[in-house]
């Protein structure tokens, strides 16, 4: 595979087009165009050095291979790689903007029992350059530009474990905030973790004050081992220890992500054990109820038991949503579309 012009900061393309021994306003023409979503081969620079980067770079490092429009407005998408990989994305419609979930690796080694991203382990890392271009193909395929951005929040809860793949993440991230390109803000970031703990305390000194979120998923250690192989690793005590420092750096208060799974994490004395561990600190919990992955035999609990474990958790002080299940029609969670395509189904549509 060429290398990747889009993971190449401002400063970097700078210096690659004095190499070239370009003139200094191609850089603009360059960057502009890359983050409106243009390919190489659409630049509007001479042919000549069209030429000469598309000797080296992939021209359309990530293309949108299908598109799925789910009953609910949310839509879902299957990128193409240049090495022919798949990942998926989803963009979601709220009343603030839209965010777009994106991926971060080509499946995942994290193992969690609940995921299908995990299912066939992990593929490859997602270059800076690929990560940021899910999102430029959705802007310009949503109709939006530079100034009136489609796209105006973004997760980063596709396939992959973010900080499994961290240089490329935070240099993703660095372009994505950076002023003059798609500049999204990073507080409209959010950043999932399964807990890997020295990531977390590295990420705390960037300097990139984005939401930083934790799949936790249980309320003990020994619970926790059952759905998640990086429980063997890492403590929740250490887990909370990270996140206190991230909030000490950077101000910013963590959430924690709870799926709740039937017979496993969801029952009254769960709910009473996680307002107890999390009291008093500046998080918010996440529920979702599990999205049923047909390859495991995990299953979700109802509606309104979801809605009881949301009150006993309310009802200790603790900040707390359960989260609408979007798309589910469109095989809404992690790594569900890809998954189905390798296996050369139907792909799930609406
Ligand atoms: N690797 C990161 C991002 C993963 S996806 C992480 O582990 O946080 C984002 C969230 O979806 C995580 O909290 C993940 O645990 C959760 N998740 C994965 N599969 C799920 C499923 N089938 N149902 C509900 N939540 C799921």
């Amino acid at each position: 595979m060429k290398q990747i012009l889009q993971s190449l900061s401002r400063e970097e393309l700078n210096a690659l087009v004095e190499s070239l021994g370009e003139k200094k306003f191609r850089v603009e023409q360059i960057y502009l165009g890359l983050m409106q979503g243009k390919k190489i081969s659409e630049l509007p620079v001479s042919p000549s050095l069209r030429a000469t980067l598309l000797a080296s770079y992939e021209d359309e490092p990530v293309a949108i291979h299908e598109t799925f429009t789910s009953s609910d407005g949310t839509k879902k998408f299957l990128f193409r790689l240049a090495d022919g990989n798949l990942v998926e994305g989803v963009l979601m419609s709220y009343k603030y903007g839209n965010t777009q979930c994106v991926s971060t690796q080509v499946g995942c080694r994290m193992g969690c029992r609940f995921c299908a991203s995990t299912l066939g382990g992990l593929v490859r890392n997602l270059t800076a350059g690929e990560i940021l271009s899910q999102i430029l193909a959705v802007n310009r395929a949503s109709g939006g530009n530079l100034k009136d951005r489609a796209v105006t929040n973004v997760v980063l809860m596709g396939s992959g474990e973010p900080f499994d793949n961290y240089g490329n993440v935070v240099k993703f991230l660095r372009n994505l905030t950076a002023e003059g390109g798609i500049h999204i803000s990073a507080r409209n970031v959010s950043l999932s973790t399964c807990g890997l703990v020295p990531e977390m305390k590295r990420f705390s000194d960037e300097g990139i004050p984005l939401n930083l979120t934790v799949s936790l998923h249980a309320v003990t250690d020994a619970e926790r081992r059952r759905t998640m192989p990086v429980a063997n690793k890492y403590k929740i005590a250490e887990i909370l220890d990270a996140c206190a420092l991230y909030f000490r750096k950077t101000g910013r208060r963590y959430i924690f992500e709870y799926s709740l799974i039937s017979g496993e994490n969801a029952d009254e004395a769960h709910a009473l054990a996680l307002a107890e561990l999390l009291k008093g600190k500046p998080c918010h919990v996440n529920l979702i109820r599990l999205n049923e992955v047909k390859e495991r035999k995990l299953t979700s609990i109802g509606e309104k038991e979801a809605y009881r474990f949301l009150g006993v958790l309310e009802k200790n002080g603790i900040s707390v949503t359960l989260r609408r299940s979007m798309g589910a029609d469109i095989g809404g969670a992690c790594g569900q579309l890809r998954a189905s395509y390798l296996k050369n189904e139907t792909p799930p549509i609406s």
